[in-house]
């Protein structure tokens, strides 16, 4: 059901208060990656250009409940307000007397930016009187942090009830974006899992399974599939104790009529720092050595279905890719997504990584802004940031 847009709300001269995903990594006090900033800048200048007053909301990181310098959001102002090309002012506070003096004294046209809302211990809690502090501050609200949609916390859902509430464009965008893959997607529909943990995952592997074609699996995901199948996997990074659920899947998609491919050649090494890597069939892994990527077979094989698909979507790298001896499989992935003519979604944080260090960023259709929310959504989850907001 589509929520409510902020396309339809009169915000003339009103102050809004847009919940934000601005959680990005920093490096030396400065922002390293701004992309959050940036996707969250057409809901924030369709408010602007229409007269509203700004208040922003965000968490960052995980301060555990009280201030910490080293959480704290100044460096998000300053980076935003390079992006916005107009002065983002700035208080020490999440909420309270400091924080309504701010949003009250806003003329329509000016961008105020709270502090990091999990230096509040009632944010994680959704304690009311955080989500009511918050309300104080804007006469209506405006949840455009999809990236945090899937936690029931005081600035998502809290105030959602307490002032007139609307989707954001970004949040809109993803949810549009992840409803086509599992409402009536293209086919063939094939998803690509991958990434260090099964465990994190398995919801996702099984709520999809009902839904796609073709299932293609690698990284350390791959591994505890190999071991269901009776493989010797050496090393490798592997969970031995979902060796069970790993069974289920392969029965499932064998009953479904779903095609689950593995890897059948893997790039191994005896540790990570090794210089001497090697390709090999699964079926010849030696007792000493882990699997780290997937070989130039599984990524041919893998490539075909990816050409033959009219929907993807991928999550989790197909090996270290950080180490450049274990890039190629994902680095080639990517490439052949990008080259797809499919509708293409990449979602995860290392997966992005990946797509960006490929230099594929920009033929890939829509690239999800959250990796748990968008995970969350695809096990077929209701995300309670958006459940709190009115239907359209
Ligand atoms: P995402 O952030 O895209 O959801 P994950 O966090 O699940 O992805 O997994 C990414 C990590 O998985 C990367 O750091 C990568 O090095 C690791 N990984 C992938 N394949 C393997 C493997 N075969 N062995 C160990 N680690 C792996
Ligand atoms: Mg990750």
């Amino acid at each position: 059901m589509a929520k409510r847009s902020i396309t339809e709300a009169d915000v003339r001269g009103k102050r809004a208060l847009i919940r934000v995903d601005f959680n990005v990594p920093l490096r030396n006090g400065e922002v390293a990656d701004d992309t959050r900033i940036r996707a969250a800048l057409p809901t924030i200048q369709l408010l602007l250009d229409q007269s509203a007053a700004v208040v922003l909301a965000t968490h960052l990181g995980r301060p555990k409940g009280k201030p910490d310098p080293a959480y704290s959001v100044a460096p998000v102002a300053r980076r935003l307000s390079e992006l916005l090309g107009r002065p983002v002012a700035a208080v020490s506070v999440v909420a309270g007397a400091e924080a309504e003096r701010a949003a009250n004294a806003l003329r329509p046209g000016e961008v105020l930016l709270l502090e990091n809302t999990r230096f509040e211990p009632g944010e994680e809690l959704n304690a009311p009187d955080l989500a009511a502090a918050l309300g104080r501050l804007g006469d209506l609200f405006v949840n455009d942090a999809f990236g945090a949609a899937h936690r029931a916390h005081a600035s998502t859902v809290g105030v959602a009830s307490l002032l007139p509430a609307y989707a954001g464009l970004l949040l809109q965008r993803e949810e549009t974006a992840l409803a086509r893959l599992l409402n009536n997607p293209e086919r063939p529909f094939v998803a690509v899992l991958g990434g260090a943990k099964v465990s994190d995952k398995f919801a996702v592997l099984e709520h999809l399974l009902g839904r796609v074609d073709a299932l293609l699996l690698g990284g350390g995901m791959a591994n505890t599939v190999l071991l269901a199948q009776g493989h010797h996997i050496g090393s490798s990074l592997a969970e031995p104790d979902r060796v069970e659920d790993a069974r289920r899947l392969i029965d499932s998609a064998g009953e479904r009529g779903v095609l689950l491919a593995l890897p059948t050649d893997v790039v191994i090494a005896d540790s990570l720092n090794s210089t001497k890597s090697k390709v090999t069939p699964v079926s010849a892994i030696p007792a000493d050595q882990a699997i780290f990527d997937i070989g130039p077979e599984t990524v041919a094989r893998f490539c075909q279905q990816i050409a033959d698909a009219r929907t993807i979507f991928w999550n989790g790298p197909m090996g270290v890719f950080e180490q450049g001896p274990f890039a190629n499989g994902t680095l080639a992935i990517a490439h052949c997504v990008a080259d797809a003519s499919a509708y293409t979604v990449i979602g995860g944080g290392d997966s992005l990584a990946a797509i960006e260090v490929a230099g594929v960023a920009e033929r890939i259709d829509h690239i999800s802004t959250g990796g748990g929310a968008s995970l969350e959504y695809l096990e077929g989850r209701v995300l309670p940031g958006i459940a709190a907001l009115p239907d359209a």
